[in-house]
């Protein structure tokens, strides 16, 4: 079996507690929580004096190329508790035609479409499932604009958990089927994730259900977090320059901040941080408008629209967390069109082969304005998330046909 070391051998844990992130008071670990009592998220901290000690990229290298080979950076404690569909490592793919036309330097996309359901949504959602079934939670709920629901539903229903999953009328319809298909009860809602989120609160209250909301709960961040370490291991224990990554609640961008900085403490990378570019559409750009107007918090964006439906979140709990790792990193927020995110995914698929889900295709919208606008210079190396596999959106229609009863003029095919 292709993960059997990661998943058998018993390792050491580290997680000593969790913390505000907002205002620093501690929690104890191995209890359920949700929000801080300040109602902001949680953050899982570890000895990494402790992680240092133990863990070596020797030993690392050795092991399965799987998000379980960070175990010590995680916070599951017991194997048996781990509920895995096989999180890969995910490749990084490099874009040389694409560099070559824009005159830009190295360009690479991360592939998280090959994680299980077909999103990197895998990652949040193994972890949170892994302690869900740790912690003894029978009954799990959670807003989702579609791939998170569907990670949710297949985690959920292997650790032999109940879920319940609200999303917008218009989630894409392969996503409600595929949240259904795996387990889960999935109900349309008429109204935003936010809206669904309200549902799943009151759920809560009424009913015990566990809120999984994004940011909601503290381990979703542990998963998505691996993308950092991830990216940082496979660079040779270093950063690009730039990262561009499509935000909605922004779990990715919150996560990979957060391993830079285990990472540099466990002596693994140094000071050097890439710049942190939050993309997010013109039709529901919170994040872009709060880091304009110099804010730490982003107000609900009124009558978000967008066809990159994972990056459509008017409002996020986690706002002052994205809005920090942006600035601290000297990076920035930036929105693109729809008819950008759309012109964007072809010239991608058309000229490196490569397809894109639409809110991977928004990233790199986002990386020819910036380089032509010089925010992005041409001698940096940029990591693009492409965070879900396109073939789980819509795709244009193709109406060329061939009547084979006619001659054909193979010339002119
Ligand atoms: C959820 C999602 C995002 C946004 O990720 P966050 O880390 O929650 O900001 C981007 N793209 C896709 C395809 C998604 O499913």
């Amino acid at each position: 079996m292709l993960h059997d070391e990661n998943l058998t051998t018993e390792r050491p844990t580290f997680v000593t507690h969790l913390e505000c992130a907002m205002e620093g008071d501690r929690y104890p670990a191995d209890t359920i929580h949700n929000l801080s009592r300040a109602n902001k998220p949680l953050l899982v901290r570890y000895d990494l004096a402790g992680v240092k000690k133990a863990l070596s990229k020797d030993a690392l290298a050795s092991r399965p190329q799987d998000l379980w080979r960070y175990r010590e950076l995680l916070p599951v404690r017991r194997v048996s508790d781990i509920v895995s569909l096989g999180e890969s490592v995910t490749p990084l793919i490099a874009m040389p035609k694409l560099a070559a036309k824009l005159g830009g330097g190295e360009l690479i996309v991360k592939d998280e479409g090959r994680l299980p359901t077909g999103s990197f949504k895998a990652r949040g959602l193994v972890m949170a499932v892994s302690m869900a079934k740790a912690l003894g939670i029978k009954h799990m709920a959670m807003p989702t604009n579609g791939n998170a629901g569907a990670a949710l539903a297949a985690y959920a229903t292997r650790a032999g958990i109940k879920s319940t999953i609200f999303c917008p009328q218009d989630t894409p319809e392969v996503n409600v089927s595929e949240i259904e298909l795996q387990g889960a009860t999935v109900y349309r809602v008429n109204g935003l994730i936010d809206d669904c989120g309200k549902i799943v609160g009151e759920g809560k209250a009424k009913a015990g259900w566990f809120d999984t909301s994004t940011l909601k709960e503290p381990y979703r961040i542990e998963g998505k977090k691996t993308m950092g370490l991830e990216l940082a291991e496979q660079l040779g224990w270093d950063v690009p320059d730039v990262i561009f990554y499509p935000t909605g609640g922004g779990t990715g961008l919150i996560g990979m901040w957060k391993a830079f900085a285990e990472l540099e403490a466990i002596g693994f990378i140094g000071k050097k941080r890439p710049r942190m570019v939050a993309v997010q559409a013109a039709g529901c750009a919170p994040m872009v408008r709060a880091f304009d107007a110099g804010v730490e918090h982003a107000p609900r964006f009124e009558n978000a629209h967008t066809i990159a439906s994972g990056i459509r979140v008017p409002q996020a709990i986690g706002d002052f967390l994205i809005l920090r790792a942006v600035r601290e990193s000297k990076g920035f927020a930036i929105a693109v069109t729809d008819e950008n995110i759309s012109a964007a995914l072809n010239e991608v698929a058309r000229t490196e082969g490569f397809l894109m889900c639409p809110e991977g295709a928004a990233t790199y919208a986002a990386y020819k304005t910036s380089l032509a606008d010089g925010r992005v210079r041409r001698d940096e190396r940029v990591v693009l998330f492409n965070c879900a596999t396109g073939l789980k959106y819509p795709l244009p229609p193709v109406t060329r046909t061939l009547d084979r009863h006619k001659p054909i003029d193979f010339a002119a095919l």
